[in-house]
């Protein structure tokens, strides 16, 4: 069993793993921890991570980034339009969803944001299993805690697509919150007065903030507000549109209308931007050759920044002001501010952190690292495989959650389920008289940061031939994905019986009373909804006998639950889709790997050929006769030659036989070489062995 711990992040993702020393970051391929959330499709082959950022510029149409932000979203999304409008790739509906077009392999082909996913999962799940040297599939991978049910749902089928078995979606938030809290040797007593530390997370998408209470062996998430659209890419823009207004003008240049350019502009202001947040003197752009061959250039200084991302700076103050009230906590008992994500290093970020926290920010956490780490402590908690100390882990439900059914029988037609910061994971009973079948719409109240505000639909069929409406139950639940599903569904069947019988009758007898809930934390459920009839057994409501009021003298009435079928309709891939696109990735998987033998063939081939030649130069020249030397010497130049033109894209056999070809003339010049190095050295020994 694998102990993963995956950061899907906008700008950049990272993997850690639990070993017996503690929690490591894994260097990528080019032994960096950060791997780049950028997938680009080539003429032969996918480029993942690092290599699909280096190549950005050369490769524009088919480089995708920024695709998180597409995750499980329809194509109607106005955030999804003006996202689209930025990118140099192209986004085109795909039935309601999006589709990201790119040429692969010489042809158009078009994929969803799942699968895109997928294929930075596959890259993170290679970097995680070299640096284990084992298979990886149990993980925990992070999620914004802004994320709603769409979007959950996207990022579990980009997991399953990838091979990966996300034990659990883990909130961004909480994972840094876990980090924090289980190396704290000093945190209160259980019983005692908690530990209140403000968590602030500003990456590049996305700033989340939130309250937790800790105390020995547990956390506490009391409150959680985020802005989904506020991250180091808006202070990006906001830089990139000054300058293209200053371009316009000075240069008669428009940056905005051609993507190469707009993209290079934001390397350089994202440089800029980082620049400042070090240094408040004033700072140069110098871009050469930017757009029409002209060279451009200007300066800032971190006022100017301050003042020109003005409206920006007084969204992050409202977040984190909205979280200080939602926790309704005084701030004298604010204990500190942990900041992590990049854009936390921005000086005018932390003053107002300062400002409203009247704390200083703390970094005890790693800025960059600390969501992955809280995700692979929470894959090792969770896993049976490993040893960890357990820490009690209580989130919040970061957006209320009612249900509404037709009204009928004088029901009320809609109730709140979840309110906002209710602790979860959690499941609440719901108690209706029906006489028909029920059919519930689960849906989040108040601001989302998402379109709709539907979950999902779900029926329960029951039969009910009395007159009388009958008592059925569900169970609603979010889970510890943050995924809401309504579990199952209990009815009651009228049973008449002799009162001699009781006894007998007794287990079978449950009426249960309606709207108690009960915390529910800690059971793994499967995410996908499920209509298969729950065991009604395993509720722990109590059990409550109940007499027909009409009873006669010697028959009683009692009522036996009876599990009643779910069907649910919510969000997320069918079994067929899904499995359409782990086909699909394995087979990419595949190909991948067969080029990467191909182009190692190749390489080794070329390399053969420098080396040989370098050697016939200089240590192997005496060791070959001189017209045979020059012979050698032009098949080699021929083969290098060859290998950049007609030769540049032949198969994995043609290189390994053309390497055979060599070495066959190659090698014993080698060998007489060795040979001769030898001879001398065997002769001493038996001299000096007589
Ligand atoms: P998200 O959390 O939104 O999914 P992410 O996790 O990929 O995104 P991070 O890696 O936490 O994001 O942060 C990246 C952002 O931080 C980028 O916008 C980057 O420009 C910004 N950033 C990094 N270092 C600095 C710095 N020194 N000053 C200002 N901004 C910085
Ligand atoms: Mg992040």
């Amino acid at each position: 069993m694998s102990v993963v711990g995956i950061d899907f992040g906008n700008e950049s993702s990272f993997v850690a793993v639990a070993r017996a020393g503690g929690i490591e970051t894994i260097d990528n391929d080019y032994s960096l921890r950060a791997t780049p959330s950028f997938v680009a499709f080539g003429k032969r082959q996918r480029i993942l991570g690092v290599a699909a950022k280096n190549q950005a510029v050369t490769n524009l149409t088919n480089t995708i980034f920024g695709f998180k932000r597409f995750l499980g979203r329809p194509f109607d999304d106005p955030r999804v339009q003006e996202d689209a409008k930025r990118v140099p790739f192209e986004i085109v509906r795909l039935g309601n969803g999006v589709g990201i077009k790119a040429r692969f392999l010489g042809e158009e082909q078009v994929y969803t944001p799942e699968q895109v996913t997928a294929m930075m999962f596959t890259k993170l799940k290679e970097t995680a299993e070299h640096g284990i040297q084992a298979k990886v599939h149990d993980c925990v991978i992070s999620v914004p805690s802004y994320f709603t049910e769409a979007e959950r749902r996207a990022l579990l089928d980009a997991a399953q697509i990838a091979g990966l078995n996300p034990l659990r979606l883990f909130n961004e938030t909480a994972a840094a919150a876990l980090n924090y809290g289980i190396y704290k040797q000093d945190l209160p007593e259980p019983e005692a007065e908690a530990r209140n530390v403000v968590i602030v997370d500003c990456g590049h998408s996305a700033i989340q903030v939130c309250v937790v209470a800790f105390n020995k062996g547990k956390l506490k998430i009391i409150a959680s507000t985020s802005d989904s659209d506020l991250g180091g890419r808006n202070f990006d823009a906001a830089l990139a549109a000054h300058f293209c207004v200053e371009f316009r003008s000075k240069y008669g240049i428009d940056p905005e209308s051609d993507h190469k350019a707009y993209m290079r502009l934001l390397t350089e202001v994202e440089k800029l931007k980082k620049q400042m947040s070090a240094n408040a003197t004033k700072l140069p752009l110098n871009i050469e050759c930017f757009m029409e061959e002209k060279d451009v250039s200007s300066s800032m200084c971190r006022a100017d920044f301050e003042q020109i991302c003005l409206m920006l700076f007084q969204r992050v103050e409202f977040v984190l002001q909205k979280c200080l009230e939602d926790s309704k906590l005084d701030i004298t008992s604010i204990h500190s501010v942990e900041i992590v994500g990049g854009s936390t290093r921005i000086p005018g970020i932390k003053l107002l952190i300062e400002k409203v926290f009247r704390k200083i920010p703390s970094t005890t956490l790693n800025q960059d690292e600390a969501v992955s780490r809280g995700c692979a402590l929470q894959c090792a908690i969770l896993s049976p495989a490993f040893k960890v100390r357990d820490f009690q882990i209580t989130d919040v439900q970061a957006y209320p959650i009612k249900i509404v059914w037709e009204e009928s029988l004088g029901e009320d037609g809609a109730a709140e389920i979840f309110p906002q910061n209710h602790p979860a994971p959690f499941s609440r009973m719901v108690s209706f008289l029906r006489k028909k079948p029920l059919t519930l719409t689960a849906m989040y109240t108040g601001k989302i940061p998402y379109p709709t505000h539907e979950i999902g639909k779900f029926s329960v069929e029951f039969k009910n031939e009395d007159s009388e409406p009958r008592k059925l139950k569900i169970k609603a639940r979010v889970n510890m994905n943050g995924i809401f599903s309504i579990c199952n569904a209990t009815g009651y069947e009228k049973v008449e019986y002799e009162e001699s019988v009781e006894e007998a009758m007794d287990t079978d007898v449950q009426v249960i009373p309606a709207n108690d809930d009960h915390p529910d934390a800690g059971a793994s459920e499967n995410p996908t909804p499920s209509s298969e009839p729950t065991n009604h057994s395993q509720n722990t409501d109590a059990d409550v006998n109940m007499e027909d009021a009409d009873k006669k003298a010697t028959k009683k009435v009692q009522y036996k639950s009876i599990d009643l079928p779910v069907k649910s309709l919510t969000f997320g891939l069918s079994r067929s889709e899904l499995d359409e696109k782990i086909m699909s990735e394995v087979h990419m998987i595949s190909r991948d790997r067969s080029e990467k033998d191909r182009l190692d063939c190749k390489n080794t081939l070329e390399e053969y050929v420098y080396d040989l030649r370098e050697k016939l130069d200089m240590d192997l020249q005496s060791f070959i006769e001189e017209g045979e030397r020059q012979k050698l010497t032009e098949t080699l130049s021929y083969f290098e030659n060859w290998l950049y033109e007609g030769g540049e894209d032949e198969k994995k056999e043609v290189y390994a036989n053309k390497l055979e070809e060599l070495k066959g003339r190659g090698e014993p010049i080698k060998e007489r070489r060795i040979e001769s190095e030898e001879r001398p050295q065997a002769m001493k020994q038996i001299e000096i062995s007589l």
